[in-house]
C-alpha cells in the first residue's frame, strides 16, 4: 500500500516516461537559465577576471585586478607597530586662545593701573601696599616701584615682553612632552598652520625667559648707572673747564682793548673793513713767501718791507694784514 502510494507521488511530479519528466524539468529550469544568462549580460566581469595574467615586467594596457590572495610575512606587533606610525602622521592640533592671552594682558595692565592710582592717592607707601597685594617682591624691587619713571618704563618692558611671549603660544607642560609628534598644528581662528613642537613654550620656559629678561635687565641698568657716572663726571670736568675759559676769555678780551687802543685810528678802521670782508683770518703769516690767507706767491719786496717790521703790509691779491717771524719759517721746515 504504502509503495504505490510513493509511486504515485514520483507520477505527478514528471510524467510517466522519461521524456515526460525531462520536458516537465526541463520547463522548470528555463527561466532560471534565462535570467542568469540576462545577469551575465547587464552586468560584465570585472577587467582582468578571466584576463591573461601579464608576464613579470609587462606594462598592462589597463587597470588589472590582481585576483591573488598572498600572505603577510609581517608578526601582528610589526603590524601593530606601522599602524600606530600611521596614526602619528596626523597632526596634532592645538588651538590658540585669544582670551587667555588678552585676560593675562589685562591682569600686567591692570596691576600697574593699581600702582598708578595708589602713587596718585597715597605716596610710596601706598604703592608699596598695592604691591605686596598682587605679587611677591623684595624690598629693593618694591621701592624700584614706587618711582614713576622705574613704573613706566618696567610696565611698557613687561607687558611687551607678555604680549610678545603669549601670542607665540603657551602649552601645558605635561601635554607639551608628552606629545610624540615632532610638529604640532596650531590653529588660530580660522588658520592652521604646522610648526615645530619645541616652539611652543611651557610656562616653565614663560619663567626662565622672564627671569633672564630680568637679569639682562639688570645687568643693563649697572652698566648704564655706570656709563652715568662717567658721563656725569666728564661734564663736571667740562663745566669747571669752561668756566676758566671764560675767565681767560675775560681777561683776553680787557688785553685786546687795551693792546688795540694802541694802534692808531686808520690802521684800525682797515682791520675792521678786512674782518667784515674776510672774517676772522685777517692777519695771516707769511710762510716760505706765501701769503698765509690766500696762499698765493708774494713779491721778494713785500716779503722783505714785512720783515722790516717798520709798516703795515698788506697781501697784493687777497689784501689780508701780514706779518712775519722766524718762528714760523722755522716751524714749516721741521
Ligand atoms: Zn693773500
Amino acid at each position: 500500500m504504502a509503495r504505490r502510494s510513493s509511486a504515485r507521488v514520483w507520477v505527478n511530479l514528471g510524467g510517466a516516461t522519461l521524456r515526460e519528466r525531462a520536458r516537465y524539468h526541463l520547463a522548470r529550469w528555463a527561466p532560471l537559465l534565462a535570467v542568469a544568462l540576462l545577469t551575465y549580460l547587464a552586468f560584465t566581469p570585472l577587467i582582468g577576471i578571466g584576463a591573461p595574467v601579464p608576464a613579470v615586467g609587462q606594462i598592462s594596457k589597463q587597470s588589472v585586478v590582481a585576483p591573488f590572495a598572498y600572505e603577510v610575512r609581517k608578526s601582528p606587533e610589526e603590524i601593530a607597530r606601522e599602524g600606530e606610525s600611521r596614526a602619528l602622521t596626523a597632526q596634532p592640533v592645538y588651538r590658540f586662545s585669544p582670551t587667555a592671552y588678552d585676560s593675562s594682558l589685562a591682569a600686567a595692565r591692570g596691576f600697574f593701573a593699581d600702582l598708578a592710582k595708589a602713587a596718585e592717592t597715597g605716596g610710596p607707601d601706598s604703592v608699596a601696599q598695592a604691591v605686596a597685594a598682587r605679587v611677591r617682591l623684595g624690598p629693593e624691587e618694591t621701592r624700584f616701584l614706587t618711582d614713576s619713571t622705574n613704573r613706566r618704563q618696567i610696565q611698557e618692558l613687561s607687558t611687551h615682553f607678555l604680549a610678545e611671549a603669549l601670542s607665540r603660544g603657551v602649552a601645558d607642560a605635561g601635554a607639551i612632552r608628552g606629545e610624540v609628534s615632532p610638529t604640532i598644528a596650531l590653529r588660530r581662528g580660522e588658520t592652521e598652520r604646522i610648526i615645530p613642537r619645541d616652539s611652543i613654550l611651557t610656562f616653565a620656559d614663560l619663567m626662565e625667559q622672564a627671569e633672564t629678561a630680568q637679569r639682562q635687565v639688570a645687568s643693563l641698568t649697572q652698566v648704564t648707572n655706570e656709563s652715568k657716572k662717567t658721563i656725569d663726571a666728564r661734564l663736571t670736568d667740562i663745566a669747571a673747564r669752561e668756566a676758566n675759559l671764560q675767565q681767560e676769555l675775560g681777561q683776553l678780551e680787557v688785553n685786546r682793548e687795551e693792546l688795540a687802543s694802541a694802534v692808531d685810528e686808520g690802521t684800525r678802521s682797515r682791520y675792521q673793513r678786512l674782518f667784515k670782508q674776510k672774517g676772522q683770518n685777517v692777519v695771516v703769516g707769511i710762510q716760505h713767501g706765501v701769503c698765509g690767507g690766500c696762499h698765493m706767491q708774494l713779491s721778494r719786496s713785500t716779503v722783505v718791507t714785512c720783515q722790516a717790521e717798520q709798516e703795515i703790509v698788506t697781501c697784493t691779491n687777497c689784501g689780508r694784514i701780514l706779518y712775519y717771524t722766524r718762528d714760523m719759517d722755522l716751524a714749516v721746515a721741521e
